[in-house]
C-alpha cells in the first residue's frame, strides 16, 4: 500500500467551532432543481399542489431518477422563482403530522427514496453510482480536510453509534463486499472507537491519513488501497454524512431532507456549522449583500467550490459548505517592502516565513497582474496525484492534449491545490478539469447528464 505523497495544510482564517446550529424551518423554502452534478428535470407535482414531508416533488433522469423531496409539508409554487420549486410551509404548530406512504423493497430501493442515494459516488465518475450494480469495495472518508466543507468529526461527534450501525448497513446493501474506512492519523476518543469497531467486524480496513489536505479525497484513497476505478467494476464513495444518512433512511425510516452546512471564510461574520432544511433561503445565511465590503460566496470549499450562481436562492441537495471571501481590488500600501508577510505560502520567499505559522485572512486579490510559470516547481511536490502540473499547464497552454494525455492528466483529482500554492496564480484546476471534460466528451459523444 502506497503512502499519502504531497498534500498541504492550507490555513485559513474563518474556520467555525465543532457545534452545530440546528434552525428554525423557515416559512418559504427554494429547492433549486440544478446542484452540481444532479439535474431534476422531471417535475412530478403540479402548481399549488399540497404536499406532504418526503413527498417527490421532482427526480433526476440522468441520475437514476433520485427524487427532490419535500423537506417539509406544505403548498407547492412551480413559477414563483427561475429554476426552484418552492415551497410555502405552514407554521410549525399547524404542520401535517402525516408522512407519505412507507418505501419498502430492496434497501436500494427505499435509499433512492428516502433520498440517502445520492450521498453515494461512483469513484470513477463522480457521479450518483447505478443501485443496480453491486460494487466491488467501498470507501469511506471521514477525513475532510478542506476549509470550509463540513468536517467530518463535526458530523461523527453528533452520533459515532448511528454512524457505526450506518457501516454495518452499507456492508450488507453492497454483498458484503470490503470497506475501507479512512480516518485521521491522530489521536481521539472517536478515532480509537472506529479502530476498536473494526477490530470486531474483519470487512472492515482502516486506512490512515495524514491531516495534509487533500488526503482525505475518495479517489486517491481508492488508489491508496489498490482499487482499481472502471465503468464495469464501480467503487462507492462516500462521506460520514452519507453513512449517517444510509442509517437515519434503513433504521429509522427518515428522508434525507436536512443538511449540516458550513458558513465559514474570513468574509464570514459568524463562522459556524448550521442543520437546515433543504431549500432554506439563502438570504437568511449570508451576510447582506449592501455594505463597505463586496463578499464573494462559493458554493463549497476554499478550493474546489464554485462561486455560487446568482440566481441560487437555497440550498441545494449537495451543499455541504458556504465559503465567503472579502473581494480585493485595492492596492497595499507599501506593499512591495512586506511581500508576502501577512499570509502563509508554500514559498519560502515570502516574510511570512520568519514569522510563526498563522491563519490566512484569504481574499479574491491576486496581488498583481496574471504572471507566467516561473517553473518554482511547488505545484509538483504539492500535487496528491503524483503527475507534473507544470508540464501539463505547458501541453494544453499549447493545445497538446495527445501529451496531456500521456503525462496522466487522467490522474488529476482536480483539488485545486496546485491553483493555491502557485505563486503565479495560474488557474491550472480549472485549465485541467475543462481539458478531461473535452478529453471524456471525444472519446464518449454522448450526451452529458447536465445540459
Ligand atoms: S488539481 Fe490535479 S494537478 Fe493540481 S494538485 Fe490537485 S491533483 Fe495535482
Ligand atoms: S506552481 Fe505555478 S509557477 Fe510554480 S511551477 Fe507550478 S505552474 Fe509554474
Amino acid at each position: 500500500m502506497n503512502g499519502f505523497r504531497g498534500g498541504y495544510n492550507v490555513r485559513l482564517d474563518g474556520r467555525p467551532s465543532r457545534g452545530v446550529d440546528v434552525l428554525a424551518a423557515p416559512e418559504r423554502l427554494y429547492l433549486p432543481l440544478r446542484s452540481q452534478t444532479v439535474a431534476f428535470t422531471n417535475v412530478t407535482v403540479a402548481d399549488h399542489q399540497v404536499v406532504l414531508a418526503g413527498e417527490t416533488l421532482a427526480t433526476a433522469p440522468g441520475s437514476f431518477d433520485i427524487p427532490l423531496l419535500a423537506p417539509l409539508p406544505g403548498t407547492v409554487h412551480l413559477n414563483a422563482t427561475d429554476g426552484h420549486i418552492v415551497l410555502d410551509t405552514p407554521p410549525e404548530d399547524a404542520m401535517c403530522r402525516a408522512r407519505p406512504p412507507e418505501a419498502t423493497g430492496p434497501m436500494q430501493d427505499q435509499l433512492v427514496a428516502r433520498g440517502a442515494w445520492e450521498f453515494l459516488r461512483d469513484i470513477h465518475t463522480g457521479r450518483v453510482p447505478s443501485p443496480l450494480r453491486t460494487p466491488q469495495a467501498a470507501v469511506v472518508s471521514t477525513v475532510q480536510l478542506e476549509p470550509f466543507q463540513t468536517r467530518g468529526d463535526v458530523l461523527l461527534a453528533r452520533d459515532v453509534p448511528a454512524f457505526i450501525r450506518g457501516l454495518g448497513l452499507l456492508h450488507a446493501l453492497m454483498g458484503e463486499k470490503p470497506l475501507f474506512l479512512a480516518i485521521p492519523n491522530a489521536e481521539s476518543e472517536i478515532t480509537e472507537l472506529l479502530q476498536t469497531t473494526a477490530r470486531e467486524h474483519p470487512w472492515i480496513t482502516i486506512v490512515h491519513v495524514p491531516l495534509r489536505y487533500p488526503a482525505g479525497d475518495l479517489r486517491l484513497l481508492a488508489r491508496r488501497v489498490g482499487l482499481r476505478c472502471d465503468a464495469a467494476l464501480p467503487v462507492w464513495g462516500t462521506g460520514v454524512a452519507g453513512v449517517l444518512a444510509v442509517d437515519a433512511a434503513l433504521t429509522h425510516g427518515k428522508a434525507a431532507t436536512t443538511r449540516v452546512v458550513t458558513l465559514g471564510g474570513p468574509g464570514a461574520p459568524q463562522p459556524r456549522h448550521v442543520e437546515v432544511h433543504l431549500g432554506y433561503p439563502l438570504e437568511k445565511l449570508l451576510p447582506p449583500a449592501t455594505g463597505p465590503t463586496t463578499l464573494r460566496v462559493l458554493n463549497g470549499g476554499a478550493l474546489t467550490g464554485a462561486q455560487l450562481d446568482p440566481g441560487q436562492c437555497g440550498i441545494d441537495n449537495q451543499c455541504a459548505g458556504l465559503t465567503m471571501v472579502k473581494e480585493h481590488e485595492s492596492r497595499e500600501f507599501f506593499g512591495f517592502l512586506r511581500a508576502g508577510s501577512d499570509r502563509p505560502s508554500a514559498s519560502r520567499c515570502f516574510l511570512s516565513t520568519l514569522r510563526r505559522p498563522t491563519r490566512h485572512a484569504l481574499t479574491t486579490a491576486l496581488r498583481g497582474e496574471h504572471r507566467a510559470c516561473v517553473a518554482c516547481g511547488h505545484c509538483e511536490s504539492r500535487c496528491p496525484a503524483g503527475i507534473m502540473p507544470s508540464l501539463l499547464h505547458k501541453c494544453l497552454w499549447a493545445g497538446d492534449e495527445r501529451e496531456a494525455e500521456r503525462l496522466r492528466l487522467d490522474l488529476c483529482v482536480e483539488c485545486g491545490l496546485c491553483t493555491y500554492v502557485c505563486p503565479a496564480k495560474i488557474n491550472l484546476q480549472k485549465q485541467f478539469g475543462d481539458a478531461k471534460e473535452n478529453i471524456r466528451s471525444r472519446q464518449c459523444p454522448a450526451p452529458r447528464q447536465i445540459q
